[in-house]
């Protein structure tokens, strides 16, 4: 053995080793070098045994970089067995090593005199250990990983000489569970050198991958196995829902199958393997969207990476709302509203707002409120009224507002609202009407039972509607014959809610139906109800009329002295003009049986007591509970109380007392109002529930008017109520009126302080008495025709030769009328009565009150023609008043149009401002003094300083009502025109 034995050999194999070195394979970048013998230029030391065996030697590489390498070529010597082992090789993550081999290994061929122990392979071993061990080889101990043979020992060079192959042979071990381990190789008589040993294991490298960073991964132990890793997302960046990013790290050290992802945050867009944030002025509101983009309308920011924009300053964004939309704002008010009272329901209609705020999910939200006579009393409407078809979240421009209260005062605000309004503090804005509802009729009577069926009669009861809507006078009974070919209706009234309905056939099918009546009129009529009367008592009773004419005549002439005694009987009693008429109810035609009784004057009755109780039921007194004084008579005081008549509801009451110690003339007066009254039934005529007559004090017991009378309860609610309301008190009292001169009795002293007024602000007609009655009324004074009359409200006929008719009442509710549109102002103001007579005479006339339409006043001047005939009948008034409340358009007044002065005779009514010394005086004379003390609060003393002022001076003075900011305005006007001319030439009556 020795390594001298074939030198010229080794030579050649180093000369060429250098030009063989370039065509080693490049480092691979996925592998971690555990063991590179190549890269130690100093001395490996590997053990190697027996000595002259493998001997380490110096080189040179392709770059002439010193390189150590082992050899042996003990190819002459027969069993050899020359280890070496490399030096130990911690193995750290590796589970799977490769070790490669560089080597040049000499063909026996090329060896002359080796056969039989020249030999071409060598073995590789490796052994495991946690630490390095002994230097000493313990043969066993070792792990064979293969027997190394070379691929190609020569090679033919171009000269024909034969070159050394440099071979490269890697074998991979593993899966390895100790810490280290080393490397053997085993010779046998093989002539090697071993050039490089490389040992590495592969890794896949951190990478990023779809925004996700992946670890320095070792590959797993088997070739086939595939290692899972989960990557860790870049910052700002996120796991994709239900995807979360994962890569493979094979064998090969390669990383294969992505799967799932990391996307940018809210705020941040990708750039390369990095989230960056959005700039100024941009936004990415989701993960999900790829790009940042531009702030939406009416919105900014002014930072990085945000995920939205905020909005301007009264711009908002609805929670529902996503950050790519504009900023929106609340909608302007709704433009045009409109509004139709038909009773107690309202219709309110609108066009949309001029702004929807840049939205198109505006709705209209109602809010209802109803309003004492003061206008800052309002409250909320409350849950009885009902919105059709609701009161939010309205899409349509209309709604129907339901089941108000009649005769009230409503006011209605719309309110367009969008997603945002909610969410501004800006004022709300909404357009707003105030409505005076009408007054509705009742509801319908929903049941009625039949109480006894006989042969010629039925008696039905029934209960009040659920909505009366006022005080129901009467029930209105309507039958028929089921079966009658020709549907011909009978009528019977009731004031209770049961009748007894007479005068039927026998065995035969009748139809009923019920409706109440209130002042507002009829309501609609209930279901009808069928009633079958019974059958004749006995057969034998009854005889044919076939079989006896004797009989039918006799019959037929007993009916007829009976009708006749009741046509005779009824003239006296009360005449009545009879005959058919027909009535169009919910479009069917009807015919009624109408009866129009005549008034007949008490003092033709010989005994004034006999038509009292003609006329008025006498009641028991313990049925009369009196409460409390309400006003004073002339024979005695008025109370109020409560009546209770057996099976009635117990109902409030006016009470009319006669004085003690009367005479029996005046207690023939006192009741003779009551045999007025009580023909009268009308539900604007105030009506008489009794009297008391066998019982002290006698009494008059009248249904009770709560807001008393109308003149006092009109300058006590000055310029409170619409122009409609006004005239539906009018088209009330011409209503009564109408029913008082058809039945030809003419009142004579008609006026406001006359008519009652309830609290549904129905105004009746009271104060009923004959002639001489008027001679209570304090208006009335003497004239020369002898006898007190009332001259302001009395037309000039019945002033100068008592003509009283109901064309003279005509032209005392002319005066009603002026009283009524000007809040209870006294005709003709301060004007003595000769005065007002005199320029009655001269065709002078009270002109229209302020704020009054001209319709109307032409209305009053109609009724105030001199000649009686040109004058309009009751019947008409009330026709032209209910075309004025149908078209209310007709009642609007031009502005200016009623400003006085209109006629000379209003120069008289002006007050002469020259004449006041102090505000003071003037507000008096205007009936304002009540203002007094706003005037001197605000510094104007002088009557000069007053002509100035504007309507805003006087509004901020706190004069809330308008009608009294109007009066005192119309009154500054005037004044301020008086100034100017202070010789204005008033023509005096
Ligand atoms: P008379 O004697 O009818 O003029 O009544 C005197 C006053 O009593 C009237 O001015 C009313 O204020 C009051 N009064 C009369 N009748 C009624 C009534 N039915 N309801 C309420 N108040 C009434």
């Amino acid at each position: 053995m020795g390594s001298t034995s074939i030198p010229c050999l080794w030579i050649t194999f180093f000369l060429h080793l250098c030009s063989l070195m370039n065509t080693g394979k490049a480092q691979n970048a996925k592998e971690v070098i555990l063991l590179d013998s190549k890269a130690q230029q100093t001395e490996l030391e590997w053990i190697s045994s027996p000595p002259g065996g493998w001997e380490e030697i110096s080189g040179l590489d392709e770059n002439y970089t010193p390189i150590r390498t082992y050899q042996v070529c003990q190819v002459m010597e027969p069993n050899q067995n020359n280890w070496l082992r490399t030096s130990w090789i911690e193995k750290g993550d590796a589970q799977r090593i490769f070790v490669e081999l560089k080597f040049t290994l000499r063909d026996c061929n090329s060896l002359p005199g080796v056969v039989g122990t020249c030999k071409e392979t060598f073995n590789l071993y490796y052994q495991e250990t946690d630490s390095e061990v002994g230097r000493n080889i313990r043969e066993n101990q070792y792990v064979k990983i293969d027997t190394i043979a070379a691929d190609e020992s020569f090679t033919q060079g171009d000269l024909g000489e034969r070159k050394m192959k440099l071979n490269t042979e890697v074998r991979i071990i593993g899966p390895l569970s100790r810490r280290g381990f080393y490397l053997a190789f085993q010779d046998v008589g093989a002539c090697i050198a071993l050039v490089s040993v490389k040992v590495y294991y592969k890794k896949c490298w951190s990478i990023i991958e779809n925004l996700a960073t992946f670890p320095d991964t070792v590959t797993g132990s088997e070739f086939s196995s595939l290692v899972e890793v989960e990557g860790m997302c870049v910052s700002d960046a996120e796991e994709e829902a239900d995807n979360a990013p994962k890569m493979h790290c094979s064998a090969e050290g390669e990383w294969l199958v992505p799967i799932g992802k990391c996307i940018c945050k809210a705020g941040f867009h990708q750039k390369g393997d990095a989230c960056e944030p959005c700039g100024r002025g941009f936004y990415k509101s989701s993960s999900q969207d790829l790009q940042c983009s531009r702030c939406p309308a009416h919105s900014y920011n002014d930072r990085e990476g945000l995920w939205r924009c905020d909005c301007e300053d009264g711009y908002y964004r609805a929670h529902s709302d996503p950050p790519s939309v504009a900023c929106t704002r609340p909608p302007s008010a709704p433009q045009n509203l409109v509004y139709n009272i038909n009773q107690t329901t309202v219709s309110l209609e609108w066009s949309p707002p001029a702004d929807m705020g840049g939205r198109n999910d505006v709705t209209y939200r109602i809010m209802c409120r109803r309003c004492s006579w003061e206008p800052e009393e309002c409250v909320p409407c409350g849950g009885n009224v009902g919105y059709s078809p609701q009161q939010a979240e309205l899409v349509d421009t209309y709604v129907n507002v339901v089941d108000l209260l009649a005769h009230a005062n409503y006011t209605f605000e719309v309110e367009a609202v969008n997603g945002v309004s909610d969410l501004s503090r800006t004022q709300r804005l909404f357009a707003a009407v105030s409505v005076a509802t009408s007054q509705a009729a009742p509801s319908q009577v929903s049941e009625v039972i039949r109480e006894r069926v006989q042969q010629r009669s039925v008696q039905l009861s029934w209960q009040e509607p659920d909505q009366p809507n006022g005080v129901i006078t009467e029930y209105e009974i309507k039958y028929y014959e089921k079966d009658q070919k020709d549907r011909i209706y009978s009528t019977v009234k009731s004031r209770s809610t049961s009748a007894t309905v007479n005068n039927l056939k026998p065995s035969t099918a009748y139809v009923f139906q019920i409706r109440a009546f209130t002042t507002a009129g009829y309501g609609t009529y209930g279901p009808r109800l069928e009633v079958t009367t019974k059958e004749e008592a006995s057969a034998s009773t009854i005889v044919s009329s076939e079989q006896n004419p004797v009989i039918i005549i006799a019959v037929v002439a007993v009916a007829g002295t009976i009708i006749l005694v009741f046509m005779v009987f009824g003239f006296i009693i009360g005449r009545r003009h009879c005959g058919y008429s027909k009535a169009d109810q919910e479009g069917d035609e009807e015919l009624y049986f109408q009866c129009t009784k005549t008034y007949i004057d008490p003092e033709t009755y010989e005994d004034p007591n006999r038509a009292v109780h003609q006329f008025a039921k006498e009641l028991d007194a313990s049925c009369i509970k009196i409460e409390r004084v309400i006003g004073a008579g002339e024979f005695g005081e008025v109370c109020s109380g409560r009546m209770k008549l057996p099976g009635k509801r117990d109902t409030s009451v006016a009470v009319k007392t006669l004085k003690v110690g009367y005479s029996e003339k005046q207690r023939r007066d006192f009741l003779c109002e009551a045999s007025i009254m009580g023909q009268f039934d009308h539900p604007n005529v105030v009506h008489l529930e009794g009297v008391v007559t066998r019982g002290k004090p006698v009494m008059i017991v009248i249904e009770y008017m709560e807001n008393g009378s109308l003149d006092a309860f009109l300058r006590k609610h000055d310029g409170q109520f619409t122009v409609i309301q006004l005239v539906g008190m009018l088209r009330g009292i011409a209503a009564g009126m109408r029913y008082l001169s058809d039945m030809g009795y003419v009142h004579r002293d008609l006026a406001a302080r006359n008519i009652l007024v309830n609290s549904n602000l129905v105004c009746k007609v009271s104060d009923f008495g004959l002639s001489r009655v008027i001679d209570d009324d304090p208006e009335a004074v003497y004239t020369t025709t002898g006898g007190k009359i009332p001259v302001r409200w009395t037309a000039m006929e019945a002033i100068q030769y008592r003509k009283f008719t109901s064309a003279s009442d005509v032209w005392s509710y002319g005066i009603v009328m002026w009283e009524v549109m000007s809040y209870g102002e006294r005709p003709y103001w301060d004007m003595s009565n000769q005065d007002v007579i005199k320029a009655i005479e001269e065709g002078y006339r009270l002109p229209a009150p302020m704020d009054c339409p001209p319709g109307l006043h032409q209305l009053m001047l109609d009724c105030w023609q001199k000649d009686r005939a040109d004058r309009p009948k009751f019947d008409q008034i009330v026709g032209i008043l209910d075309k004025m409340i149908r078209n209310p358009n007709t009642l609007k007044t031009p502005l200016g149009t009623c400003t006085r002065p209109i006629s000379p005779l209003l120069d008289q009514s002006t007050p002469d401002f020259t004449s006041f010394r102090s505000v003071g005086e003037w507000l008096e004379a205007i009936k304002m003094e009540r203002y007094k003390d706003n005037f001197t609060a605000e510094g104007y003393s002088s009557l000069e300083s007053v002509a100035r002022m504007s309507i805003e001076d006087v509004m901020s003075l706190g004069i809330t009502l308008v009608g009294h900011q109007k009066k005192i305005m119309s009154n500054i006007q005037t004044m301020r025109a008086q100034m100017l001319n202070l010789h204005g030439t008033g023509i005096q009556v």
